[in-house]
């Protein structure tokens, strides 16, 4: 033991007098460095060279460092922290969203949502009557007023032959118009596909509403992208994640269309962020673990570009696997332990009370998900589950317990992303079996999808649990990040001010003041080690990225405010005012100056 700490302590001045030797390429001074090492130390300056970290501690240290040719950047007291790293987001559905028909998450009344469909209708006179109008980022849970139904009906009253599709924000729903349901052929006697379910009036027609898988049977006649489009989205999203400090990434559920867009970008030195895939495993197609397997690392081999360099490339390391959908109204596809809560009584005195269904059987059964988990094992790729319901997150535990008793188990890290319910008794089970619960802070606050589409159906005990952040972290949990773009705007700030507060923006109106639930928040330490070095972890990256120490690659970002000083909810306005990656510039501000 003692023999180890003397040669790491030899390594270490060995590293000081080469660093010392060579002068830096950048040089920051005069900050407030926050490191995210073990200590959380602050320090006050950083130097980098060839793209990796070679200096980190005080100002009169780093002088040394600096060499004819050497940029020193005066921080003026700024804070200079670890790049963002997003452990499950998007990226393709984001970036293309950022180029569609948007209704941008709004809370909108029944004739805001006409009329803002209507305006895409009128604004694209070139498309013919069989084209698709697709609509994204439509706030299902926040139509106004609370409660009220959206059709094909609603649809069908625009003028307008074409077919259209309105996709939920939340990616679990979609609406159809009359001519969307003819040509997806959902007839009177169509059966709902597994996992999914066509939603029906009392007579049992169609009334638009696709959940879940069913969406496919629409979402499926859509023409794909186009590789320029699917350049072009990918793009936007690396745009969208430099101005935001995202130096790292988990492309949560992706396919080959997506990373040969991002491979075309590599390819021109324009992938700006740390990339990572994770592909689908789904035995709906008759599809067995080893032939699921089989298909993820064929695309593996396409597109994954070995181990990490300094300039940021493409990993193809992870598999997504979905437990359940979603266990907010209306879908309440989560699977949970016990039943959702129905209102027995009448709207003006409603009784809540325990209904006939707690949501979908798993999507994957307790042995199929086992023998995957065990494919995936043996192939070194680590699982990336959707759980959203407390009994999706059980048997997902269950399943990796089991997994942890093989030798190939001993060394997977898996992640269970969302767990917006948790049973208590499944808490510390995180720790024990070395599970990464992947949360999306921005969740954790009263609003539309919470208070309205929650609290009634899970009635007051389990509503005082939902989205357990800092219930997880004090159990032991390894808490990591994950935006989930674009089933939000991505705002990484806001969502760690989120983390931090539980409350809703200011202007989000009064129903939604106050704290979502009697928890804690995250303390704001947790918050970024939770979006830097735990989210680094999940991606194989902790011993490269998501901390300033040297050695490490120069993946950091500098602020416009700090983070640790600034009131609570003034963690929504942080700028990012400049962004490097492997030791380059990839985004600036005006302001940086
Ligand atoms: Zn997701």
């Amino acid at each position: 033991m003692k023999r180890i700490a003397i040669a790491a302590a030899l390594i270490a001045a060995a590293t000081v007098a080469h660093a010392a030797s060579k002068p830096a390429d950048t040089i920051y001074r005069n900050g407030y460095v926050y490191t995210v090492d073990a200590k959380d130390s602050v320090q006050q300056a950083l130097a980098v060279r060839a793209g990796r970290i070679v200096y980190v501690g005080d100002n009169d240290g780093v002088k040394a460092l600096t060499g004819k040719k050497t940029e020193v950047i005066d921080l003026q007291g700024r804070m200079l922290m670890p790049g963002l790293i997003d452990g499950h987001m998007h990226p393709q559905s984001g970036g293309s969203r950022l180029l569609n028909c948007s209704l941008n998450y709004e809370s909108l009344t029944m004739t805001q949502f006409q009329s803002r469909i209507q305006a895409c209708l009128d604004n694209d006179k070139k498309s013919g009557p069989d084209r698709w109008l697709i609509v994204v980022n439509w706030f299902q849970q926040g139509m106004q007023p609370d409660g009220v139904e959206t059709t094909a009906a609603t649809l069908d009253a625009l003028k307008t032959g074409r077919p259209i599709i309105v996709r939920s924000s939340f990616g679990h729903s979609a609406l159809l118009n009359s001519k969307g349901i003819k040509l997806a052929k959902i007839e009177r006697d169509t059966q709902d596909p597994p996992g999914g379910k066509i939603t029906r009036d009392d007579k049992g027609n169609a009334t638009g509403l696709l959940e879940d898988a069913a969406q496919d049977m629409a979402m499926n006649l859509l023409p794909p992208l186009t590789v320029a489009e699917n350049l072009a989205a990918s793009k936007a999203a690396l745009a969208a994640m430099r101005q935001q400090g995202i130096t790292s990434f988990l492309d949560a559920y992706t396919d080959p269309e997506t990373m040969t867009a991002f491979a075309n970008l590599h390819q021109q030195g324009k992938l700006t962020a740390r990339a990572h895939f994770a592909v689908l495993i789904d035995l709906d197609k008759g599809a067995t673990p080893q032939s699921a397997v089989a298909e993820l690392l064929k695309q593996q081999k396409q597109f994954d570009q070995g181990p990490i360099k300094v300039a940021p490339s493409m990993q193809v390391r992870h598999a997504k696997l979905f437990m359940d959908g979603v266990i907010s109204a209306p879908a309440f596809t989560g699977a949970m332990i016990e039943p959702y809560l129905v209102n027995k009584g009448t709207p003006e005195k409603p009784d809540w009370q325990p209904g006939s269904s707690n949501g979908p059987a798993s999507y994957f059964a307790p042995e199929a998900l086992r023998t995957t988990l065990k494919e995936l094992a043996r192939a070194h790729i680590d699982p990336h589950i959707h759980v959203d319901g407390d009994r999706a997150v059980r048997e997902s535990l269950d399943a990796i317990a089991d997994l942890r008793a093989t030798p190939e188990g001993k060394h997977v890290r898996p992640a269970l992303a969302h767990d917006e319910i948790v049973d208590p008794a499944d808490y510390k089970r995180f720790a024990q079996l070395d599970v990464t619960p992947v949360l999306s802070f921005q969740w954790g606050k009263p609003a539309p999808d919470t208070l309205g589409a929650l609290k009634d159906f899970m009635g007051p005990r389990r509503y005082a649990l939902v989205e357990p952040q800092a219930l997880l972290l004090n159990a032991g949990a390894r808490i990591a990040y994950g935006s989930d773009w674009p089933v939000d705007p991505l705002d990484e700030w806001f969502a760690l001010k989120v983390g931090v507060t539980r409350t809703a923006a200011p202007d989000a109106g009064k129903e939604y003041g106050g704290t979502l639930t009697g928890q804690p928040g995250l303390p704001r330490a947790a918050a970024l080690r939770a979006i830097t070095l735990n989210a680094a972890y999940t991606l194989r990256q902790e011993t490269q990225t998501g901390s300033l120490e040297v050695g490490k690659l120069a993946d950091l970002i500098v602020l416009d405010r700090n983070f640790f000083t600034i009131p609570a909810e003034d963690i929504a306005n942080i700028k990012v005012l400049q962004t490097m990656v492997g030791g380059k510039i990839v985004y600036q501000s005006r302001d940086m100056r």
